[in-house]
């Protein structure tokens, strides 16, 4: 794996992960087709303490959700980029938008989510997990990654 690196649309802000990230939703609800202006957006989820800040600023800003828990999106101050995000303030996990990553290849979807509002011209491959909505974690997380969230959840 390539240096998992990456920054937003004007440099200011630069960031590095301490370790690949726990899992990769591709999501096609409507709060990231509507807050991104794109037909999904790919999340990384990893512990917040494992991303590093290299260089920049970023502004917290925090978004209505068909769910109503709040969603907090961390922006750079100086052009807006989103880089990631989190749920329900559940600050310890993040959603790292796993295109901000320089190679933007270097990770793709474990599991496709929400795909009830897919948008129909967006084919899937057929080889990667497809939920309606969500799916049970303990079906679809590699044990490894369980263990990480267990250990991030104080349990
Ligand atoms: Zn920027
Ligand atoms: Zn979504």
């Amino acid at each position: 794996m390539s240096a998992l690196e990456g920054g937003c649309a004007c440099g200011a802000v630069r960031y590095r992960l301490k370790s690949g990230p726990m899992f990769v939703n591709c999501c096609h609800c409507q709060d990231c087709q509507r807050q991104l202006g794109s037909a999904f957006v790919i999340n990384a989820v990893i512990e917040t303490d494992r991303i590093e800040v290299l260089s920049g600023e970023l502004a917290v800003t925090t978004l209505p959700t068909d769910s109503g828990r709040p969603h907090d999106v961390y922006r750079c101050t100086a052009c807006g980029t989103t880089i990631w995000s989190d749920y329900g303030r559940r600050k310890v996990m993040s959603f790292l938008r796993a295109t901000t990553l320089d190679d933007r290849a270097v990770l793709s979807p474990d599991a496709h989510i929400f795909t009830r509002s897919k948008l129909p011209w967006v084919i899937l491959p057929p080889d990667v997990p497809a939920f309606e909505v969500f799916y049970d974690l303990p079906n679809q997380w590699p044990p490894e990654s369980l263990a990480r969230l267990q250990t991030l959840m104080g349990g």
